[in-house]
């Protein structure tokens, strides 16, 4: 995705500052350098391939370098949710997606963060809802959650969103890890995993329909969990982030009903030292784009300028918030 590579880009911007001093140019002349001749690096973070993150994700850089001048964005596959909290904290990346209850856990330092507390990132948008899937196959027997005791679960990658996620919903169902065979699968391998009988169930926080969903339900007879209202009234209680969803019949192949479940809302964090003009510019390119994000997957359509600020956790930056704020 990348446009230049650094050291050429390196070599431009010092080759026209050199030029600029050995001529003896003053600062006046520097001050209406046009923007566009710097490079600004916008690295962001998505999740797996067989996610939803990453082909938003990839529409999202593309957007960015074809509507604002000097950026060259790219995007970089990560662990998801926890794992792109860290690599903003950092600062090895500049846009991050995320969960909203992930990154308000990690701002107000609390339950995966408690002592852990991350001052240094803020919200840029509130994107679209992220299911809470739980996948298994019609030949395991298995019905409900409260049938997993000593069972093999996927419980989302290390480093992931799905994972809390799981751990929490878990628990309405009084099933700790202690009871099930953990493990730590990327939605890809978990869905590898389903079709090898290497796991019995599988956890996918992510906007429906996922990839990795939809190829295990395009091989096998594949059933959906359901999360039912009494279970979802005592998660959301203990964990008020989580929303209640339905996904809808015929979402995956051969899955006719509907199935009631959970859901939490996919956002955009960014770091502190991303400033209101960029964070202004950035979000002023995706909301005037949503169709060429649309294009890439059908969650798309939630993603919208007015809705960018429902469910938004953390403090916003200050650019997003003045272009939310427009008409
Ligand atoms: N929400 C997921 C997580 O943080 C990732 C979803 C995706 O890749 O689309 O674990």
């Amino acid at each position: 995705m990348k446009k230049n590579s650094p050291i050429l880009v390196f070599c431009l911007v010092a080759g026209m500052l050199l030029t600029g001093c050995g001529s003896g140019t003053k600062t006046e002349t520097k001050k209406n350098e046009p923007v566009s001749n710097k490079q600004q690096y916008i690295n962001i973070a998505t999740g797996s391939t067989s996610g939803t993150y990453y082909p938003l994700g990839s529409a999202i850089a593309e957007i960015l370098n074809k509507n604002i001048a000097g950026v060259n964005a790219s995007i970089q596959t990560t662990g998801a949710s926890v794992a792109n909290i860290n690599l903003l904290a950092t600062g090895r990346v500049d846009v991050a997606f995320v969960q909203n209850d992930i990154a308000f856990y990690a701002v107000n330092g609390t339950e995966l963060y408690k002592d852990k507390k991350v001052v240094n990132i803020k919200g840029l948008a509130s994107l679209y809802p992220e299911t809470i899937q739980i996948i298994t196959l019609e030949k395991t027997g298995i019905k409900t959650l409260a049938d997993i005791k000593g069972k093999r679960v996927a419980v989302g990658a290390a480093g992931s969103g799905t994972e809390a996620n799981a751990r929490q919903i878990l628990e309405a169902y009084g099933i700790g890890y202690g009871d099930i065979k953990v493990q730590y699968l990327s939605f890809g391998e978990a869905s590898s995993a389903l079709k090898d009988g290497n796991v019995d169930l599988a956890f996918v926080t992510a906007g429906h329909p996922t990839a990795a969903i939809q190829e295990i339900a395009n091989l096998e007879k594949m059933v959906l969990l359901p999360i039912t209202q009494d279970k979802a009234d005592i998660i959301i209680k203990k964990y008020p982030f989580y929303t209640k969803i339905v996904i809808g019949g015929n979402t995956y192949k051969n899955q006719t009903g509907e199935v009631p479940t959970v859901a939490v809302m996919a956002m955009l964090a960014v770091t502190d030292k991303m400033n209101a003009d960029t964070g202004y510019k950035v979000a002023r390119a995706i909301f005037t784009n949503t169709d060429k994000i649309k294009a890439v997957h059908t969650i798309g359509q939630k993603i919208t300028k007015n809705t960018a600020t429902s469910g938004m956790s953390i403090p916003l930056n200050e650019g997003a918030d003045k272009f939310y704020k427009e008409k």
